[in-house]
């Protein structure tokens, strides 16, 4: 773009490289993940960030415009449904799945040439910016991959020999991607209503009943929930089954796709309404476990929605600041001018928090995984429902904040911030409306299994740790923290104070990650110089968890000192980061 053009429309993020402009991502795999693979797998995020910023936003962009058209018949007149995808789409599809293999690096060995399956942190990298271009596909990508979770949890050789190769496979003519069905008409918050029916039929099932938010409709696997004949009401006489969209000789089961939903966001991804006319099913595990094993994907998708917000806040920070750095008002950077500042520093820090939660929760649930450890099994339990409602919402937002910063050009489609916007609106409702996680926090995670015990545990240890941090200031995250546990648990244990649950939740997401963040600081500092996050730390602690007079000034020093030194970009000492969060 010429000068003289720059100066008149904002540029946008077109050729950034998502990896290379995102110095928080490479602080904290250093943080999180070993050596050896994070320096394997910094020329892949290289890649993608440099795709994400170009190519693969292009693709998301025409994806968006030409969504998926459902057919009722192929061409020589057979009943025969199919999705038409816009090439664009299979491009993304093809990045996705056939080049870094985001489905299946829970689980097959030897994606991007690394000999084991990558933990959680090294895949949710790639998730981060992939979905920093594409959130529609960011879906599909998800529930293949926890349908294949499920499968090697709890299904038996043969379904396992039968169905694991495909939905974790690479080659994209082999590749047979997953899909979870659970909700209904009746409920999708109160799955116990559900009125999906399993017959026997010798070791086999078939299925009658409607589904009425499949995502991914045209997925080969299905996990799905019904409730077998005779089976008890309520969640618990849920059986969890997986549904092939194609029998052994070929041919298509008996389920139909009726429409596909016209949705505000996601418009590149089918979903679809689908009616079971008998359709053949496997159960998986244990049939009286149904919903139980599936609280597992939830769970799952439950991160993985937490870090695809998390994107989206990115992408439209990057957004943001190409704006504000490249357009003038009253003859100065927009960026310059300080009522736009404190509007950016606000899109930052529930960006930044988020990114924070992210890495700590699936650290933890690595180390559940690998080592075992029940208390990183507890951590997990508390900080995803946390990370879901949180980072969702907080996505809506910054979005929203992000659109207006572009002005104008920021309400059309020509530009990301719109397919941002829309986006951003569905991180809270599926897998759980914001309603439903928080009382997942509280009520089951809290009140039932005491989780938050694990949480206070881990954030105290990481204080103790964190010596270069100004002892008073520990002292008041401290304070911050056990406040926000007392709280969560006198909500938690209270079925009268159902109403505080999302104030509770919140309140837990921002203790964790002021002093996560403080953390952070500490430990960047060692290894590269740079403790910035110490103060995006103070601005959640004084603008989240600290009592304010609504009538006072609201842009106080430490604000106008922690945005100077942010959105500089420069590393910020530790000593300059210190005083002012002490200050
Ligand atoms: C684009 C899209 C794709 C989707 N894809 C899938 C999919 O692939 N598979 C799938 O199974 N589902 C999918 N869903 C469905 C989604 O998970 C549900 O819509 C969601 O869980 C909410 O259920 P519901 O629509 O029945 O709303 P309801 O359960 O009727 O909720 C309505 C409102 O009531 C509130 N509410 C309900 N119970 C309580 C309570 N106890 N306390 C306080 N408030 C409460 C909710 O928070 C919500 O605001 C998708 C949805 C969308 C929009």
């Amino acid at each position: 773009m010429s000068e003289t053009l720059s100066s008149l429309v904002a540029p946008d993020t077109t050729g950034l490289n998502f990896f290379r402009a995102d110095r928080s991502l490479a602080d904290l795999l250093e943080i999180y993940l070993p050596a050896p693979l994070r320096r394997h797998i910094e020329p892949h995020l290289d890649r993608l960030g440099a795709l994400a910023g170009d190519e693969l936003d292009h693709c998301a962009r025409l994806a968006d415009r030409h969504v998926p058209i459902l057919h009722h018949r192929d061409r020589f007149g057979r009943d025969e449904q199919w999705i038409e995808y816009h090439p664009a789409y299979r491009e993304l599809e093809r990045v996705a799945y056939g080049e870094f293999g985001i489905h299946a690096m829970s689980h097959r060995p030897g994606i991007l040439g690394w000999p084991a399956p990558y933990p959680a942190v090294a895949k949710h990298a790639f998730t981060y910016l992939f979905n920093q271009a594409e959130f529609g596909l960011g879906c599909p990508i998800n529930v293949t991959d926890g349908a294949a979770m499920l499968l090697s949890r709890f299904g038996d050789a043969a379904l396992k020999a039968a169905y694991l190769d495909g939905l974790t496979q690479t080659d994209m003519t082999r590749l047979t991607q997953g899909a979870q069905f659970m909700t209904e008409k009746e409920g999708g918050s109160d799955v116990g209503r559900l009125t999906t029916v399993a017959t026997p039929e010798g070791a086999r099932w078939r299925l009658s009943g409607e589904k009425w938010f499949c995502s991914n409709a045209d997925a080969e696997v299905v996990m799905l929930l019904a409730r077998p004949e005779g089976a008890a009401s309520g969640t618990r006489g849920l059986g969890l089954f997986l549904m092939p969209r194609r029998l052994e000789d070929g041919s298509p089961n008996r389920y139909r796709i009726v429409r596909l939903k016209d949705k505000l966001g996601t418009r590149s991804m089918a979903s679809g309404e689908i009616v079971l006319e008998g359709a053949l099913a496997y159960a998986v595990g244990r049939l009286d476990r149904g919903f139980v094993q599936m609280a597992e994907m939830v769970n799952w998708s439950r991160l993985s929605n937490g870090v695809k917000s998390t994107a989206l806040m990115r992408r439209a920070l990057h957004d943001a600041l190409t704006v504000a750095r490249g357009r003038m008002a009253f003859g100065r950077r927009i960026a310059d001018l300080p009522l736009a500042r404190r509007q950016l520093l606000k899109m930052m820090v529930p960006m930044e928090q988020a990114l924070s939660l992210c890495f700590a929760t699936a650290d933890a649930l690595d180390r559940a995984e690998t080592g075992n450890d029940k208390d990183a099994a507890a951590l997990v339990r508390m900080l995803t429902p946390v990370l879901k409602f949180r980072a969702t919402r907080d996505a809506r937002k910054v979005c929203g904040d992000a659109l207006e910063m572009r002005g104008g050009a920021g309400y059309i489609e020509e530009f990301a911030t719109p397919r941002l916007l829309r986006d951003a609106h569905l991180g809270s409702i599926w897998e759980g409306t914001g309603n439903i996680v928080a009382l997942d926090a509280l009520g089951r995670a809290v009140g039932r299994h005491g989780a938050e015990a694990a949480l206070a545990a881990h954030l105290h240890a990481r204080l103790d740790e964190a010596i270069p941090v100004p002892a008073a200031y520990r002292d008041r995250l401290r304070d911050a923290v056990d406040r926000a546990i007392g709280f969560a648990r006198a909500v938690g244990t209270d079925p009268e104070r159902e109403a505080d649950a999302r104030q509770a939740t919140s309140a837990l997401y921002h203790a964790a990650s002021a002093t996560l963040l403080a953390w952070e600081a500490w430990r960047i500092h060692e290894a590269s110089g740079d403790a910035r996050r110490l103060l995006l730390s103070r601005l959640v602690l004084d603008h989240r968890l600290t009592a304010r007079d609504p009538l006072a000034p609201a842009a106080g020093t430490v604000d106008a000192q922690a945005a100077a030194l942010l959105l500089d970009g420069r590393p910020v000492p530790m000593a300059a980061a210190a005083a002012i969060a002490a200050g």
